[in-house]
């Protein structure tokens, strides 16, 4: 017998790491609906999810391959639309609840905007989308009464540490990080690292922009930032710790000294389930932690010298207007050009404070500066590598 829906569900960026995991919480407990699904241009797998989980509307980037999608699924009542009004019309899709946000990059900027706009709460793991427009964002929310409810495993666990806390202000947020697969490398030994080197993470198996991000450690750079707008604390009351293991998934610290941690399995399921039926926990199947077998849980400062990218994030956040959307648009290329095999390891954090001193500073930018900022940043790369 089918289980009654508690809630209905779009998901952008269906395809992906985070969006095939999502589906994979909606065919473990059968009680979410699925009703619009979102992808870049992965329409063999779309196809199948569509047949599997019905949507009424899907939608693919470029219009050709939405054309060829539409042929394909013929024979079902579903909608196929492109490109960003595709991604538009996912977002507000009228039936759904909630929007997993589950691209990658400022894509996800409009259409977040718009499924707020529209009433929708938030499962967000597009962490460039509140990196670049947290100022914009986070008040929207409040005033349209939705909820941002974060996917990223870190930020998962600082909201977790927070229920119960009630009017208690946070003091410090312990936003813990792998370290990724360079850890305790010098620079100089970062000179002549590979791509296949870069996308081997020790711990979590992630997209591929995210995997150099966590080799690079900007992906802890954007945490920081990220933490700063779905918390509301100042970028000197995050700090952040290497902990190799990635056992704690990061710690809160109140005012009394009292500090409480969310420690699990590396398994993406948990905070995007905890996400989705909020505040219920639901049973996972999968590993559970063994202290007796687990040797030892380890904390270090990071190497901020080496790994620039974190300390440019830092200066970024402190500094706020546009400067983390100059950060995140140069990263975002940067990394493309380093899965091309255009640029080197080292390139990424050169070009992305490049950037930052190149773009025209714009106090709490609208989306449209956001947007300008991001093409400055993107003809300053084109023009000078
Ligand atoms: P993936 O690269 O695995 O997936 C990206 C998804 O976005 C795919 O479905 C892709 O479609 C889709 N997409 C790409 N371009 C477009 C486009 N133009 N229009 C519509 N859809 C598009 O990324 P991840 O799942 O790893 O990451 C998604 C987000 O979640 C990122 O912001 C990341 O930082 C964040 N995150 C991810 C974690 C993880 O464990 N993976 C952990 C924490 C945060 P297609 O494949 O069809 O091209
Ligand atoms: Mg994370």
């Amino acid at each position: 017998m089918e289980e009654t829906v508690v809630k209905k569900i779009a998901i952008l960026g269906s395809t992906g790491s985070i969006g095939t995991q999502t589906l994979d919480i909606v065919r473990t407990y059968g009680d979410l609906e699925v009703t619009a699904l979102a992808a870049g241009s992965n329409i063999r797998l779309l196809e199948q999810q569509i047949r599997e989980f019905r949507p009424r509307l899907a939608a693919v980037w470029e219009e050709d391959l939405a054309q060829q999608l539409r042929e394909k699924v013929r024979d079902l009542p579903v909608k196929v639309c492109s490109g960003m009004e595709g991604l538009l019309e996912v977002a507000t899709e009228q039936a759904a609840d909630i929007l997993v946000t589950a691209v990658v990059g400022m894509l996800g900027i409009r259409p977040t905007i718009a499924a707020i706009q529209a009433g929708k709460d938030i499962a967000l793991a597009n962490k460039e989308t509140l990196v670049t427009a947290g100022h914009l964002i986070m008040p929207m929310a409040e005033e349209y009464g939705v909820s941002i409810l974060p996917v990223d495993s870190e930020h998962s666990a600082i909201f977790q540490c927070l229920q119960g806390a009630g009017d208690n202000p946070v003091s410090k947020i312990l936003l813990t990080a792998s370290g990724g697969p360079f850890r305790g490398r010098s620079r100089a030994e970062l000179e002549g690292v590979t791509l296949e080197e870069a996308l081997k993470h020790p711990n979590w198996s992630m997209g591929r922009k995210i995997t150099i991000d966590s080799a690079t450690m900007v992906n802890k750079g954007l945490e920081v930032i990220e933490a700063k707008w779905l918390f509301g604390v100042s970028p000197r009351q995050i700090e952040v710790l290497v902990q190799p293991q990635s056992i704690i998934h990061s710690m809160v610290e109140f005012a009394d000294g009292a500090v409480i941690a969310q420690l699990g399995t590396a398994d993406m399921r948990l905070p995007i389930q905890y996400a989705l039926y909020y505040p219920k926990r639901r049973q996972l199947p999968g590993k559970r932690l063994d202290f007796t077998q687990i040797s030892a849980i380890t904390l270090e400062r990071p190497d901020m010298e080496t790994f620039e990218g974190l300390a440019l994030a830092f200066e970024a956040c402190e500094r706020g207007g546009n400067l983390p959307t100059a950060l995140n648009a140069a990263n975002e290329r940067a990394v493309a050009l380093f899965l091309e095999r255009k640029i080197s390891f080292l390139e990424i954090p050169a070009m992305i404070r490049a950037c930052m001193e190149h773009c025209r500073f714009v106090d709490h930018p609208t989306v449209e500066e956001i947007l300008a900022t991001e093409q400055e940043a993107y003809e300053y790369i084109e023009s000078r590598w």
